[in-house]
């Protein structure tokens, strides 16, 4: 593999494929690595394809132009995105500390990138081409393209055009509306006629630029003064994100216009088999060789993906709001083309590491009304109770990792993209849960309760709990009934908006009930473009407007997620600490607590020493806001560990395990 079979990154490799004009240049926030999982290296492929020179950009320096210029000016267009995630997740972490690694730079290094990249770049490829179009895409683009809330700079941002100064922004998963653009641009349209591509979206000095039925949201400047505006506009944003019924959103911003076009359509089968089979290189670009490659590959150098597209709808997740709601999916003969091919790499060891995408068990619209009708407006498939038209039905997956596992030299077929457990839970033949425990995972199988209060995971977008919990069972059976020795990682959020100490508490005490330490715990993260973000900013739950207890003051955020993880020493403090919040003083519970034979005095003398540092500090839950319905918890008189358990004051059980 050399660096001529990559697309161009420089004017040498222009100079040996003889070209001495190009048509775009793609600019990027990570490393180049040709394969699908990388945005930059699809549209990259899609657009060779339909007979463009494209160059690739990654990772310029941004104090001045000169990286820009290298190449020269490209015929069509600049077209900009910030990497796979956006740059300030790629860059902080949830308690906005910076982050020392960066998985999509070659040797890991962090840096290479600035600060909210579309922006920085857009600016310096129109100073670089002030005569270019600049068109941007990608995630970051994406999900601010409305007036956003900004958790780094903590204030709503105005649509990301409007700062960024582009011309035509593309959002969701970009191949059509690229495709289009390109073509009109190399027929000499110019970019400010272009106003009517699905996916895409503009400012403009009018309204009447909006070529579609359009539906106006509040203005930048009423959701930045008023959060309940804000939450109407994230709802309004949502509802009409659907390919089928989805009409334009217009929002006012700073004097203009800023006008979204409904979605195009997810890929046909057909289609997304035709991006899949471009010549990807499967590598990062080997100019990164002497740095050490690109981490980022590692992951997904031998997994496939088989859809797009995800109907869980997980509140906190923004995928819903980027590639839809509606799950599209590729042939068997393609995904087996790439299987095939996998197992021809050099490095290949006989394991496909995943079939998998957003949700690995999606394979098909939820029901058949979706594709006539769109997806329902403010009904979840899913959550928190299933829809009784949903469609469930694991037969073509099991089929395609039956197809996939049959192939010569490849000895295991796992699956490590999330699996939807309640849309799991509801297959009635159980084939697919027998084969995925049989057949499909290396030890360990990561799934997403998330929690385990109902009210939370109400807020959360996710299935009640005890969807989880017989999913468990089930598993546990299985795994009996097959001798295997497999393990549930179960991922979990703390802090999510409705979430309290108390609920934190009690997901403490389930984890402990349950012999479990989760390795990682994910504190949440507001993210651009995420229902639960909204909760966070505005305290609102969109859909009903009613108020959400939210933590955000960074020392019950940080007990929440001690408490996740109580057991590690380092933890203890603050565990402490949220047991004292919550239970109305530890030295109730001490009391209640029978002192085991012959080290009560250690106790007494480690409690003493805890006490004396603990200091309440939790913000108060604001008036009227839900998960408050546990008036009178506080100060209670503690009479037993048991009792207080029964009462709902949970803490005694966790208290009790802390000192065993
Ligand atoms: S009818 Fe049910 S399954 Fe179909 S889109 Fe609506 S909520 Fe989802």
């Amino acid at each position: 593999m050399t660096a001529f079979d990559f697309l161009p990154v420089s004017r040498e490799d222009m100079r040996a494929r003889d070209w001495y004009y190009y048509d775009f240049l793609i600019v990027t926030g990570d490393a180049y690595v040709d394969h699908p999982s990388f945005g930059t290296a699809v549209i990259g492929r899609v657009l060779e394809a339909d007979g463009y020179r494209v160059a690739i950009l990654a990772q310029p320096r941004w104090k001045d132009t000169r990286d820009f210029e290298a190449m020269g000016a490209p015929r069509y267009a600049v077209l900009i995105n910030a990497g796979n995630l956006d740059s300030m997740v790629a860059h902080y972490t949830a308690a906005k500390k910076r982050r020392s690694e960066d998985f999509y730079s070659p040797g890991k290094k962090a840096g290479r990138r600035p600060d909210r990249a579309v922006t920085v770049y857009s600016k310096l490829a129109r100073q670089a081409f002030p005569d270019v179009p600049v068109i941007i895409g990608g995630l970051e683009a994406s999900l601010r393209r409305f007036a956003h809330y900004d958790y780094w700079a903590d204030r709503v941002m105005p649509p990301i055009l409007a700062d960024s100064g582009a011309d035509l922004l593309v959002y969701g998963m970009g191949e059509k509306a690229t495709r289009e653009i390109a073509r009109r641009l190399a027929r000499k349209e110019p970019i400010a006629s272009i106003t009517d591509v699905r996916g895409t979206a503009f400012m403009s000095e009018s309204r009447d630029k909006c070529r579609f039925e359009a539906v106006e949201c509040p203005s930048f400047e009423d959701v930045s003064a008023d959060k309940r505006r804000y939450a109407e506009a994230c709802m309004i944003q949502y509802d009409e994100h659907d390919p089928v019924r989805g009409r334009a959103v217009i929002q006012k911003c700073m004097g203009k216009y800023l006008i979204v076009n409904p979605p195009q359509p997810p890929l046909t089968t057909e289609e997304f088999d035709r991006v899949s089979a471009l010549p990807y290189q499967r590598a990062p670009h080997p100019m990164y060789e002497k740095e050490g490659g690109v981490p980022a590959i590692s992951e997904v150098q031998f997994s496939i993906i088989h859809n797009r597209g995800c109907f869980g709808a997980c509140h906190f997740c923004a995928l819903a709001f980027h590639q839809g709601r509606m799950v599209t999916s590729r042939s068997h003969e393609s995904v087996l083309r790439e299987a095939e091919m996998l197992t021809k790499h050099p490095d290949f060891k006989g394991y496909i590491h995943d079939v998998g995408g957003p949700t690995a068990n999606f394979r098909r619209p939820s029901c058949p009304g979706q594709l006539k009708n769109g997806m329902c407006r403010g009904r979840s498939c899913l959550a928190p109770t299933p829809c009784l038209r949903l469609d469930v039905d694991h037969t073509d997956y099991l089929k395609l990792l039956r197809k996939i596992a049959a192939l010569p030299g490849v000895k295991k077929v796992f699956i490590r993209s999330g699996i939807r457990f309640d849309y799991l839970m509801l297959d009635k033949s159980g084939e697919f849960f027998a084969d995925l425990v049989k057949n499909h995972i290396s030890g360990q199988l990561k799934v997403a309760p998330e929690h385990c209060v109902d009210e939370v995971l109400e807020l959360m977008g996710k299935p009640r709990h005890e969807v989880y919990v017989r999913f468990e069972e089930k598993f546990k059976r299985l795994n009996e009934r097959y001798g295997k020795r497999q393990y549930l990682v179960p991922y979990l959020i703390s802090g999510h908006p409705g979430s309290t100490l108390h609920d934190a508490v009690r997901l403490a005490e389930y984890l402990n009930r349950r012999g479990v330490q989760p390795e990682q715990v994910q504190d949440f993260y507001p993210t651009p473009g995420t229902i639960s973000t909204c909760m966070y900013y505005t305290g609102l739950d969109p859909r009903t407007m009613e108020p959400v207890y939210v933590a955000r003051d960074p020392l019950e955020k940080a007990m929440q997620r001690a408490l996740l993880q109580w057991k590690k020493p380092e933890n203890r403090e603050l565990v402490l600490r949220a047991l004292k919040e919550t239970t109305g003083g530890l030295n109730r519970l001490r009391k209640a607590l029978p002192d085991p034979p012959g080290c009560a005095g250690a106790r007494k003398g480690l409690f003493a020493e805890d006490a004396e540092r603990l200091r309440p500090q939790c913000k108060k839950r604001p008036e009227g806001a839900r998960r408050s319905g546990r008036k009178g918890q506080k100060n209670q008189p503690a009479q037993g560990a048991e009792k207080i358990t029964q009462k709902g004051r949970h803490g005694a059980a966790l208290f009790a395990a802390i000192f065993e």
